[in-house]
């Protein structure tokens, strides 16, 4: 090894960090050009209004939307007296008081964050949903994309030896966001309930009670939820929550609730925030992402909503790694806020036609790979299907596949060999319990008819080959 490669190892603490699975299967998509259900996003476009937004705010006459949005803007002068006046500033630097304090009633002076117009919006709605005033200029945060909001927020509020929650299968940053800060994560898995006579659906994979009890402790300061979850889709219910939430107060534990597919649920099921739960709102921050609401992944836009004293440490975080966030793709959020705000729940509601859509696509997907053989679970939320192909291992030759796990070799080998890519879901599970997801692949099916009908194809072609 040379002197310069002995040095410049990456850093002990992101050691272990494997190229993800993203950067790796994107590259496989790009190689071998199989059809392509493996990383999460639409194949078809969004409703016109939201692409025009961007339109529509590139042609504003504000000039001031293609520079610096408020990051982290607040200016403070002392009167003489024992009041002082919070003024803020706006990109043009006008002020406006914001609010007269006496000195003697605050010991932090807080400070604004996100682009005015979209935080705006999400306190709008979102104090509508979870019934209680959330304040925009103070509760709410706007970042890049989901990922910065889970960052910021498990950076901000982790210490050194801190543990952390996490039920398997999950997001896969979740651990590595955790070790980055020093953490320790404690993972849990869903196990999936023994089923006959029909196809078990994410509401069969369930939590033990006494496991999850177990793992908590003095130690331990957050817990992640995700509901609707990736990648299993299950949304959990009322019972299950209350019972994580009295976990949580029994600990004095802080709930990061990764939400982002709130909005895609299927009927009967209803997502619900755990911000709502009694005693909650005080220690739980919910994490949302424009690209799951409105379709466009590659807007990168999401937000974080908690009380302020916990906005205080990710804003801590975010102000020095990210400041603010993209001006002009946050306002045309904001537009696409302002048109759905008017008829939220409401047939014509964005949220609303896409949710009946997506559980259509998720039925007709259920239907192919059942009958390929295939065993899928059928998700209540989001847009991802996990499926354990293991009836099928005599059709299937990895041995051109030289990786650890079994699901990694047979999405490598389905990739090249079969023409159709999904994702291997030990990704989404620590290293003692891999075995667990390896019979697995994940499908999204957030993609046009056309592209579904030919997995049917290919699926079909596949089964009915001589091995
Ligand atoms: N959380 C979950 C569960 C996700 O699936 C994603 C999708 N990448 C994210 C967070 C990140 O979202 P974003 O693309 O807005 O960063
Ligand atoms: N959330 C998406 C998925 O799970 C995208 C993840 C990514 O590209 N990092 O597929």
């Amino acid at each position: 090894m040379s002197e310069v490669d002995e040095k410049f190892v990456i850093p002990l603490k992101y050691a272990g960090s494997e190229p993800s699975v993203w950067t790796e299967y994107i590259q496989m998509a790009i190689d071998y050009k199989p059809l392509n259900l493996g990383q999460g996003f639409p194949d078809y476009p969004p409703p016109k209004y939201i692409m025009d937004t961007l339109a529509k705010v590139s042609n504003e006459s504000d000039y001031m939307l293609h520079q610096y949005t408020r990051g982290f803007v607040s200016k403070v002068l002392t009167n003489p007296g024992s009041s002082i006046l919070l003024l803020e500033f706006d990109m043009l630097n006008r002020y406006s008081i914001i609010t007269i304090f006496n000195l003697n009633s605050i010991d932090f002076l807080q400070t604004f964050q996100g682009h005015p117009r979209l935080v705006r919006a999400l306190s709008k709605l979102y104090s509508k949903l979870i019934g209680r005033e959330i304040n925009e200029k103070t509760e709410i945060l706007t970042t890049s994309g989901a990922y910065e909001a889970l960052f910021s927020t498990i950076s901000g509020h982790t210490d050194v030896g801190d543990e952390v929650i996490i039920i398997e299968p999950f997001f896969d940053c979740y651990e590595a966001m955790v070790k980055y800060a020093g953490g320790v994560p404690r993972f849990i898995p869903l196990r999936l309930k023994a089923v006959s006579g029909r196809i078990p659906t994410s509401e069969d994979w369930v939590l033990d009670k006494e496991e999850l009890k177990s793992l908590f402790n003095k130690k331990t300061k957050i817990i992640i939820l995700n509901t609707p979850n990736n990648p299993l889709g299950k949304v959990y219910s009322l019972e299950e929550l209350t019972f994580i939430a009295d976990l949580c107060k029994k600990w004095n534990v802080l709930c990061i609730s990764d939400e982002v597919y709130e909005w895609l649920v299927y009927k009967p099921h209803k997502h619900i925030r755990m911000a709502t739960l009694p005693d909650m709102w005080k220690r739980t921050v919910t994490i949302g992402s424009a690209g799951k609401t409105f379709s466009v992944t590659g807007w990168k836009v999401g937000w974080a909503y908690c009380p302020e004293n916990l906005m205080r440490n990710i804003q801590m975080v975010h102000q020095n790694t990210v400041y603010t966030g993209v001006t002009p793709i946050q306002e045309a959020v904001a537009i696409a806020f302002e048109t759905e705000m008017d008829r939220l729940g409401k047939e014509d509601c964005f949220f609303v036609s896409l949710a009946k859509d997506l559980e259509s696509k998720r039925d007709y997907m259920a239907n192919v790979l059942s009958e390929v053989g295939m065993k899928p679970t059928i998700p209540d939320g989001g847009y991802f299907m996990l499926a354990d192909w293991s009836a099928l291992e005599s059709k299937v030759d990895v041995s051109s596949e030289s990786d650890q796990y079994k699901d990694y070799r047979f999405t490598k080998w389905m990739t090249k060999k079969v023409g159709l890519q999904g994702i291997p879901p030990t990704v989404f599970y620590s290293t003692p319990n891999k075995h667990l997801a390896e019979n697995f692949v994940r499908f999204c099916f957030i993609k046009k008819h056309e592209t579904l009908k030919q997995a049917e194809d290919i699926l079909k072609r596949w089964k009915t080959t001589e091995n």
